[in-house]
């Protein structure tokens, strides 16, 4: 038995008092953010001039840059600066508020100091009120499930939820999850209430028959399709999203040409946000299928290594790959993978799945976006090019060698899984959150199923 990290997430349907309860609440929260950060900024300001004026390093004005200091300072001063704080939920509210602030200063500093991956961080805004992300968080106290339908939040009362709960009470009650923490934030206009639950989880230490059956998957995740399988199958994009799209392309039009500061255009963005969320839900709610299906049903699942970010600033292509969410889809089936007792690879960024003939290994270096189909000049294949592509991943894994190009493949991946290091263009790539490829120990799995955090489980 093992615990992991889980998140579920439900849509709140508060009362009109609660209603102004949960804005208030969120109002407090960045109250206390903007208050820290306007100690930050002063305290930094003040330490460039002493450094101007020569005051030796011991004696300069220290910068209230993590939590400690941040809490320690807003308890001398709440007094005066926030007369109506015993309103809100006791002192909670505000530190959720300082608690952003310093995770905040911190990825900054660590994005700065080349010890965060991603995109750079830049220093920490002040939150405008309607336009930041209202939010606030409990992690001491009443709060959690009171029965199927309804949340206890300290000081807001006792709010319905939309769905019943039953997945998360259902673990409560026989013992198996314990709440860590509760995230309320509103999105589109909508609250919701984020559990975060470290929840007993027996993981399984090998494949199930049905996975073995099952055995191993090419996956290439599409933009036309969600994906195609090296089985042959075709996963279509979640029912309603094309809809849903359409709506989104007419609100962003009627958005655009309202004019800028009038009554219509916050009406519209207001709807336009709306439908975002929406296409956000029908979304992950189709990954989670496919990424539960794929997990459960097949012991190795293989997916390219996309350069996501680099996809998404290509204009054209852009709206396709992230509606299929392909960064997504990889970080569910890696903590799927762990949880069901398959296996993820992750084949090399470089890895030309696409112009490859699974046929004989022939590649094709010429081969574009537009041709959607391979045709093979060596052994004369004609091939759907994301099926050829899917075929050319789940080789990566079964390591079948091809005549011709033997060295396009990888030995035996399941063999250099377990006891070489990765080599060569076609590795193993290790993910950032998975055990790494060479070690897949259930001790390694427990470990990186224990970080990772997820949101929204099926
Ligand atoms: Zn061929």
């Amino acid at each position: 038995m093992s615990t992991v990290l889980q998140a579920y997430r439900y849509a709140l349907d508060p009362t009109p008092a609660q209603l102004v309860a949960l804005g208030r609440h969120a109002g407090a929260a960045r109250f206390a953010f903007n208050w820290g950060l306007a100690r930050v900024k002063a305290a930094m300001d003040q330490r460039a001039a002493e450094v101007t004026y020569g005051v030796p390093e011991a004696e300069r004005t220290p910068v209230p840059w993590t939590m400690p200091t941040l809490r320690r300072q807003w308890n001398d001063a709440k007094g005066e600066v926030a007369s109506w704080w015993p309103e809100c939920s006791s002192k909670e509210t505000y530190s959720a508020g300082l608690d952003q602030l310093a995770c905040g200063l911190k990825a900054f500093s660590d994005s700065r100091k080349g010890r965060r991956k991603g995109r750079r961080v830049g220093f920490p805004r002040f939150k405008k009120r309607g336009k930041a992300r209202d939010s606030f968080r409990y992690t001491t106290g009443a709060y959690g499930p009171d029965g199927d339908r309804h949340v206890k939040l300290p000081r807001i009362g006792r709010v319905k939820v939309h769905e019943p709960m039953g997945a998360l009470t259902g673990r409560l009650d026989a013992g198996t999850a314990r709440l860590r923490g509760a995230t309320v934030s509103r999105t589109a206009g909508r609250w919701f209430v984020s559990f975060t639950v470290q929840v007993a989880r027996d993981l399984p230490d090998a494949p199930s028959r049905r996975q073995r059956k099952g055995g191993t998957v090419g996956v290439d995740l599409g933009v036309r399709c969600l994906a195609v399988l090296s089985t042959g199958e075709r996963v279509p994009n979640p029912k309603h999203l094309d809809a849903a799209l359409g709506r989104l392309r007419r609100a962003s039009r009627a958005y655009a040409r309202s004019k800028p500061g009038s009554v219509g255009r916050r009406k519209r963005a207001a709807w336009l946000a709306r439908i975002h969320a929406r296409v956000a839900g029908r979304r992950r709610d189709g990954l989670h299928k496919l990424t539960t299906r794929l997990a459960t049903s097949h012991d190795v699942v293989v997916v390219e290594d996309l350069h996501v970010a680099g996809m998404v600033r290509n204009r054209r292509l852009a709206r396709g790959v992230s509606d299929t969410g392909m960064a997504e889809v990889r970080r569910q089936l890696t903590y799927k993978t762990t949880w069901y007792g398959s296996r993820l690879i992750v084949a090399d960024r470089w890895y030309p799945s696409s112009k490859t003939c699974s046929g004989c290994g022939w590649r094709n270096p010429s081969l574009t976006l537009s041709d959607r189909t391979f045709v093979c000049q060596d052994c004369a294949l004609v091939i759907d090019r994301d099926y050829n592509a899917s075929l050319n991943l789940r080789r990566l894994a079964t390591g079948t060698g091809v005549a011709g190009d033997p060295g396009a493949y990888a030995p035996n991946a399941r063999g250099a899984d377990r006891k070489t290091p990765p080599a060569g263009r076609v590795a193993v790539k290790r993910e950032p959150r998975t055990a790494r490829a060479g070690k897949t120990g259930t001790a390694a799995r427990r470990q990186a199923a224990a970080e990772l955090m997820i949101a929204h489980d099926h």
